[in-house]
């Protein structure tokens, strides 16, 4: 795991604190996610923190390189969300919530990889289709739709002739 999402907190003050990220392909290859091709993402994360509780407000958006369900094709997604994290200190790592995460008294930092990539991740639509997702205004492969457009009775046509060929080989 890279370094890149950890958050130092202690020796900062009480109060509010701002931190800005990029978020690229790398990030989804270290989970092995196919889904995502690639990603031009900034993150803002505003820490507020107090004795008893660090709360993290995350702000991601930018663009992620997907593959559209329909044409096949790679896709932009565009995104743009919040998301809200609680971190406060227990005797160890446990997730109390979905946003509520506890962590040792002695932790000196937080690392928020895991937490980015599921953010990304959940918040992509289940199914992006080109000219579908919001802010979308691409095309799919004109191709490949029209295949997908043939009537049906055509395509199995095509594929009878194909066993035709091969009935007429001689073994
Ligand atoms: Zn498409």
């Amino acid at each position: 795991m890279s370094k890149k999402y950890v958050l130092k907190f202690s020796g900062l003050k009480n109060g509010i604190h701002e931190f800005e990220y990029t978020i690229d392909k790398k990030l989804f290859e270290e989970f092995d996610c196919e889904e995502v091709l690639g990603a031009n993402l900034s993150m803002k994360v505003n820490l507020d923190k107090s004795e008893k509780q660090l709360k993290l407000d995350f702000h991601i958006q930018g663009t992620l390189q997907v593959i559209c369900d329909r044409c096949g094709d790679e896709m932009d997604l565009n995104m743009n969300f919040n998301r809200v994290l609680y971190v406060e200190f227990g005797q160890q790592f446990e997730e109390q919530d979905v946003d509520l995460y506890v962590i040792p008294f002695n932790e000196s930092s937080l690392d928020l990889t895991p937490f980015v990539y599921e953010y990304v991740t959940l918040e992509k639509p289940m199914r992006c289709v080109h000219g579908e997702t919001e802010g979308n205004t691409q095309f799919c492969n004109k191709e490949v739709i029209e295949i997908l457009e043939k009537p049906i009775e055509e395509v199995e046509k095509e594929t009878d002739s194909r066993w035709d060929a091969l009935k007429n080989l001689k073994f």
